[in-house]
């Protein structure tokens, strides 16, 4: 199919991005790296008067590390994600799961800032930035505000931006010197859209986990943080009762639909495969892999 007709501008400035998407009173969009955007026009889901291109914004570009942590401008593509020092020594959770992301080509164009506006919730980097406690820098007509990425994700595609705000930056706080981390999923072949995925955080002192962060994604319609698998964890050794433990309280957090593709079932027993994978990984590894399973 061929997209609706549509106008192309290219913004210089946040302002004057904002001016523009005033001018055209809710017929516009933004443009980033346009692999969700092109694709969804071909496809007549929507059809908007004018793609205001943002890719080009400087005050959206960069990766600076900061006092606070690493600051990444929303324009700041899948592939440098990937392949940036910085990111992989202060957020080696986002590099890992940039490797999962699409395919080399789609990678060179499509943006950090594009995917996490956009929400979908198969997508690896929204787990990983809620996993990492990441605060979402927003630009609008009305000034700027900051999200937790908590609070950032609120349903299927639908994030807490309002109709016109732009995603600035996201804030990758400093992690603990003994943080340990891991993301991995489980997709049919390598840069499919995973069946399921996990970004998992812990902390450990004297032996014991005293902090758990663990973030599913394509299990619901938002990124699930699971709470009762973290609470199993937290004040305990890791072992393979803790992990199984773990394991087990997935069912508390989880609750995936069944689809076309398998029934929620099948997914939940997945999450718990890849979770018992996980935190194997990230113990001392003394145990014996096949039990972590
Ligand atoms: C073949 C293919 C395979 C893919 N596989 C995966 C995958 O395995 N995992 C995955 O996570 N993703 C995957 N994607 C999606 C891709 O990674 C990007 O997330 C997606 O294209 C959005 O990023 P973009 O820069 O292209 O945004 P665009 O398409 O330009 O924009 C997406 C949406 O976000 C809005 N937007 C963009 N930037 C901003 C901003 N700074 N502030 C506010 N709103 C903004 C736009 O208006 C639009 O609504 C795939 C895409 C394709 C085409």
């Amino acid at each position: 199919m061929k997209p609706p007709p549509f106008g192309y501008r290219r913004a210089e400035s946040i302002p004057q991005a904002l001016e523009w998407y005033a001018e055209f009173e809710g017929e516009a969009i933004w443009l980033a790296g346009g692999h969700s955007v092109v694709p969804s026009l071909a496809l007549r889901l929507q059809a908007p008067s004018v793609l205001i291109d943002i890719s080009r914004l400087p005050e959206l570009s960069g990766i600076v590390l900061t006092e606070a942590g690493l600051r990444i401008g929303a324009t700041t593509t899948h592939a440098e994600i990937l392949s940036d020092p910085l990111v992989r020594e202060h957020a080696p959770l986002l590099s890992e799961a940039a490797h999962h992301v699409a395919h080399p080509a789609i990678r060179n164009r499509a943006t950090f800032g594009g995917n996490l506006a956009l929400a979908d919730p198969a997508s690896e980097f929204p787990a990983v930035v809620r996993c990492l406690g990441a605060v979402l820098d927003i630009v609008g007509p009305d000034g700027e505000r900051e999200v937790d990425a908590d609070d950032f994700f609120l349903d299927l595609y639908t994030t807490a931006m309002e109709p016109g705000e732009i995603l600035r930056s996201i804030l990758i706080p400093r992690q603990p010197p003994s943080a340990r981390m891991r993301f991995s999923e489980l997709a049919r072949r390598h840069g499919d859209f995973a069946m399921v995925g996990a970004a998992v955080r812990l902390m450990q002192e004297g032996g014991r986990t005293i902090d758990a962060r663990i973030c599913f994604h394509a299990v619901g319609t938002v990124p699930v943080r699971a709470h009762s698998a973290e609470n199993a964890l937290t004040g305990h050794p890791l072992d393979l009762d803790r992990i199984c433990s773990a394991r087990d309280a997935l069912s508390n957090d989880l609750e995936p639909a069944d689809d076309p593709s398998m029934p929620g079932k099948m997914r939940l027993h997945l999450a718990g495969v890849l979770l018992g994978r996980v935190l194997h990984s990230l113990s001392d590894g003394s145990l014996n892999r096949e039990d972590a399973r």
